[in-house]
């Protein structure tokens, strides 16, 4: 069985490629599919509401199973923000250079110690029948004073995880970041979901 990736995030795709295939689950972009995939707003307030607004609308639209994240930032002393709202935080959707500069500015005089935050991600898969499963997956760490390293994408370059001896998230390689990120958590438990359906690897 072949999955379509319901995203328009280049960065995001090949992360959820590079994770789902090792696991066993064959995946197609739009392209590889030729399927046109509209753009879907997300109007959801949850990470939940979004990714299934995303994976229902993409299998709707092919008629493949389809699977679609929504992830975002939440940091603790800004009340969780940006949150569902982390692609488009500084007004311009998927400005990853802006949203970080407003996330520093709003974190200025905020200590070391208080600057906690988490990626969370929620992933969905959701089939022609209707079915769907829907997983959570988090990355603690906390927010830096300035940008580090240059992989990644997003907030990863002011991300410190947890355990990652002060580095930040961008300055992980492909491997290292697959290994603690809140999608690889969320996609593998999506994994062992399809397995006990008997689908990917055992
Ligand atoms: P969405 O899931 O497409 O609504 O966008 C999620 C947004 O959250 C991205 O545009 C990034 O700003 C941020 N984000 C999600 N996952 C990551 C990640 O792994 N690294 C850095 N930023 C992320």
């Amino acid at each position: 069985m072949i999955f379509l990736l319901a995203t328009h995030n280049l960065k995001k795709r090949e992360e959820l490629a590079r994770i789902l295939e090792p696991l066993g689950i064959g995946v197609q972009t739009a392209e590889q599919a030729g399927v046109e995939l509209t753009d879907v707003e997300e109007t959801g307030t949850t990470f939940e509401e979004n990714a299934v607004l995303k994976a229902v609308g993409g299998c709707l639209e092919s008629g493949m199973p389809c699977v679609a994240d929504d992830s975002g930032l939440e940091v603790d002393a800004l009340g969780g923000a940006p949150g569902v709202y982390s692609a488009r935080y500084a007004g311009e959707h998927g400005n990853d250079a802006k949203n970080i500069d407003k996330l520093l500015e709003a974190l200025r005089d905020v200590p070391q110690g208080e600057r906690t935050a988490r990626f969370v991600c929620t992933a969905c898969c959701a089939f022609p029948d209707g079915s769907r499963i829907i997983t959570r997956g988090v990355c603690t760490g906390s927010i830096a004073f300035e940008r580090a390293g240059t992989g990644g994408f997003g907030y990863d370059p002011v991300f410190v995880p947890d355990g990652a001896d002060g580095r930040s998230m961008a300055s992980l390689d492909d491997a290292q970041k697959d290994a603690i990120s809140h999608r690889r958590r969320a996609l593998e438990q999506l994994a062992q979901k399809l397995r006990e359906k008997g689908i990917g690897q055992s």
